[in-house]
């Protein structure tokens, strides 16, 4: 039986690099969109005819900032993944934006062509915050598109960045408190790390300990209307993000584009896939079963105990560890609040 897939396409561009970034991005803002579409294309038609047009119930166009390009390239690419997958009647299309670069009019073209969810880079509430993290945009900028995406009647998430320099458990509290007022349905909430060859990690900045994180992170928890549903992502049940609930479950996915890795199944073997056609490597069943522990259980729900999984767990430290990990009724492991807070030691811990 051929799986159900999901596709990642990626798009590398951005209009500047923000101070904290380490992705694989460039600040190009007009990129040449015709190559690049038609390389995205090509890549397309050799995995659908590779894999005999599977069955795909969700793509996601991340970045970089795939709301820089045009719409009329984004209906190309996604009228050529329409003519060599099966996209599920009610496959989720998220598209990732940032605020200044898609005004009204882009964004109806972009609905109007099958965005269904649309994913805002907002990462703070605060235009000095803003213009510290090296963002473009402003609050207001911000807001506009939130309005006008709630008006489009799709799916809606926002991103947020919190952990700066400074920033308290206090600061934090309002910050979800403003969120909350938003009435946003999904949104990620991401610590503030950093990275090596960036802005951020060539300076020296004064970070929150790692204490004063894990009061935040718990604060963010007990504040935010949505529920947590994986470490770093919130919502109310139903406004899941499809497409990562069924990577991190352990789904096949293909990656499109420079820069972006899928994992593929043809009969009973995984390979990795990249990109490029060319690069198509095994992976043997216990490296795929710890990948899916490592996705799976940065979720709430944890992952599912199927065959494969208890081929690699150690059950004797899931059992003694109650307070870390717990067993839900649908036959996951999953990590407790607590547990949420260690999760890499745990993980570590929880394979042989
Ligand atoms: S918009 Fe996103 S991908 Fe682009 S530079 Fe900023 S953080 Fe990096």
């Amino acid at each position: 039986m051929i799986p159900e897939y999901n596709i990642y396409v990626h798009v590398p561009f951005c209009s500047s690099k923000c101070n904290y970034c380490a992705f694989f991005s460039h600040a190009c803002a007009n990129p040449d969109w015709d190559q690049y579409a038609n390389g995205i294309i090509s890549e397309i038609n050799y995995w659908g005819k590779k894999l005999c047009a599977p069955d795909v119930a969700t793509v996601f166009f991340g970045g970089g900032t795939p709301s820089l390009m045009p719409p009329q390239f984004f209906d190309k690419i996604l009228t050529a993944i329409r003519k060599n997958f099966n996209l599920d009647q009610n496959c989720e299309v998220t598209l990732e934006s940032n605020p200044g670069t898609i005004n009204h009019d882009r964004l109806v073209d972009f609905c109007n062509a099958g965005v269904t969810r649309l994913s805002v880079g907002v990462q703070s509430l605060s235009d000095e915050k803003l213009k510290f993290l090296g963002r473009r945009h402003t609050v207001k900028d911000a807001m506009n598109l939130i309005s006008d995406a709630i008006k489009q009647n799709i799916r809606l998430s926002a991103d947020f960045i919190y952990g700066m320099p400074h920033d308290t458990t206090d600061d934090i509290i309002k910050m979800c408190q403003d969120i909350n007022s938003i009435g946003l349905r999904h949104c990620s909430l991401y610590e503030l790390t950093l990275e090596p060859n960036t802005v951020f990690g060539k300076m020296n900045l004064d970070m929150p300990s790692n204490t004063e994180m894990a009061d935040m992170y718990m604060a963010i928890d007990d504040t935010l209307d949505l529920q947590r549903y994986e470490v770093s992502n919130y919502a109310a049940p139903g406004f899941e993000c499809a497409h990562n609930q069924n990577v991190w479950d352990g789904a096949p996915y293909i990656g499109i584009g420079r820069g972006a890795a899928g994992r593929i199944k043809i009969g009973n073997q995984w390979y990795e896939q990249m990109g490029n056609n060319e690069v198509f490597a095994k992976i043997d069943s216990k490296t795929r079963a710890i990948e899916r522990i490592i996705t799976g259980m940065r979720q709430v729900r944890g992952v599912k105990l199927d065959p494969g999984i208890q081929k690699v767990i150690n059950m004797d430290f899931v059992t003694s560890n109650p307070e870390l990990l717990n067993m839900t009724t649908d036959n996951r492991i999953a990590a407790t609040k607590q547990g949420m807070l260690i999760l890499d030691d745990i993980i570590l811990n929880m394979t042989r």
